[in-house]
């Protein structure tokens, strides 16, 4: 006989992660539906399905009538999107979130920690454990109902080894964020870069279905990108790929806090554009914002920023000053230029563009304008914002621990 190496119990776990991702691309089917969209018999899905139900799973939602045969009922077989919860941790430079959502997503706990800098990283994350079990307790969840914890940093993440390499404007040094929080919570943690881990949430709830070679880019406090190829996240020589954010853009620039010079980020990222503000903020310069903010510069927040931003129809982008437009408008050119560079490079089914900056209509229509000046094949058909930007605290890591720990094989 042959050995093939595939076990029979492979081969159903197989099957059942192809029910459950045909389940969640098109909501709820009979199990008919589902044995013609993947190719096994009907017999043949029911049994998996039985498996699956016991397990909780998936379950059976109502009778939908088929058109052709009135009076035939089918049943419908759904996800139990309540079968187990995530809980996602977003660590960024200034604060940490920490949500438990359902295997959609849907928010159960939602709060937010400071970051704290000034103590040891192996110190902050055992606060932030004893946060994490303080409202699992609060919601009278049990460690057995967490499929497992979901967390995103900034910078360069090495996910095998669950090892945060460099989470610029956090920590300087390497942080095994994984093992210190499994040695306090007893669950399975993945670590992943916050941009990667959303590109990961778009592919299995979002646009990323319309697509399989998809750019993603933020532009928030920093700047960072993500590339999908074939459907599957490409890493680069040790984790450094996309990292558009420190593509240099001028010799000898600032210091960037990559420890290179001239980055994008230092001339675009929303900390950038406040420090350049300040600096010319002035009641000659800045006229406007000067009485807007009383004379105080420390008024002048990333939170304030966009709010600023406005369609004015004067060839302002915003309700402040000549002085200031100038430098947003600057900064949104330099994006787009970069953006259709990197598109030029990888040309991509789509584009997907996230962020604080671009959830602003009128930032990120002046960053389309941009880009099809300088190729007409650049449009927002071709370059969408996500639908996802409501749930960019926590949806990445929650898609981290979904696909991983429910949608694949290995783990059903
Ligand atoms: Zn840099």
């Amino acid at each position: 006989m042959v050995k093939t190496g595939i076990s029979l119990d492979s081969v159903k776990n197989n099957n059942k992660s192809q029910i459950l991702k045909i389940l969640q691309k098109n909501g709820a089917m009979s199990r008919k539906d589902i044995a013609n969209q993947i190719g096994l018999t009907p017999a043949a899905v029911t049994m998996l399905c039985n498996d699956m139900m016991e397990a909780h799973m998936i379950l059976e939602k109502g009778e939908m009538k088929e058109q052709k045969r009135a009076g035939r009922k089918k049943v419908l077989v759904d996800i139990n999107y309540d079968f187990k919860y995530i809980v996602s941790v977003n660590i960024e430079a200034v604060d940490t979130s920490i949500t438990v959502t359902n295997i959609r997503g849907n928010v159960l706990v939602e709060t937010k920690v400071h970051t704290r800098t000034d103590i040891e990283p192996q110190l902050f994350l055992e606060e932030l454990a004893k946060e994490i079990k303080l409202q699992l307790w609060e919601k009278e969840l049990k460690l057995s109902d967490i499929l497992g914890i979901g967390i995103c940093v900034p910078g360069i993440v090495d996910r095998n080894n669950g090892i945060s390499i460099h989470a610029y404007g956090i920590w300087n040094n390497q942080v095994k964020i994984r093992e210190i929080l499994e040695k306090q919570i007893q669950c399975p943690v993945i670590l992943e870069n916050n941009v990667k881990a959303f590109a990961e949430a778009e592919m299995l709830y979002g646009v990323g279905k319309y697509g399989n070679n998809i750019v993603f880019i933020k532009w928030g406090p920093g700047v960072g990108s993500a590339i999908v190829v074939d459907n599957k996240l490409y890493e680069g020589n040790q984790h450094n790929a996309a990292e558009i954010g420190h593509y240099i853009i001028e010799p000898d620039g600032l210091k960037c806090r990559c420890g290179r010079q001239g980055c994008l980020e230092t001339r675009v990222s929303m900390f950038a554009l406040c420090d350049r503000i300040k600096e010319i903020y002035s009641k000659e310069n800045t006229p406007v914002l000067y009485e807007e903010t009383a004379g105080d510069k420390n008024l002048i927040t990333r939170e304030l920023l966009t709010s600023w931003v406005e369609n004015e129809g004067n060839g302002y982008i915003t309700r402040m000053d000549k002085t200031i437009s100038e430098i947003l408008v600057g900064a949104i050119e330099r994006m787009a230029r970069v953006a259709v560079n990197v598109l030029t490079i990888l040309a991509p089914d789509c584009t997907i563009v996230f962020g604080s900056m671009f959830e602003n209509t009128s930032i990120y229509k002046l960053f389309i304008q941009y880009c099809t000046k300088y190729d007409e094949n650049y449009t927002d058909k071709l370059i969408s914002r996500s639908h996802l930007s409501d749930k960019m605290a926590y949806i990445g890591g929650t898609a981290l621990i979904a696909s991983t720990y429910f949608f694949e094989s290995k783990n059903l």
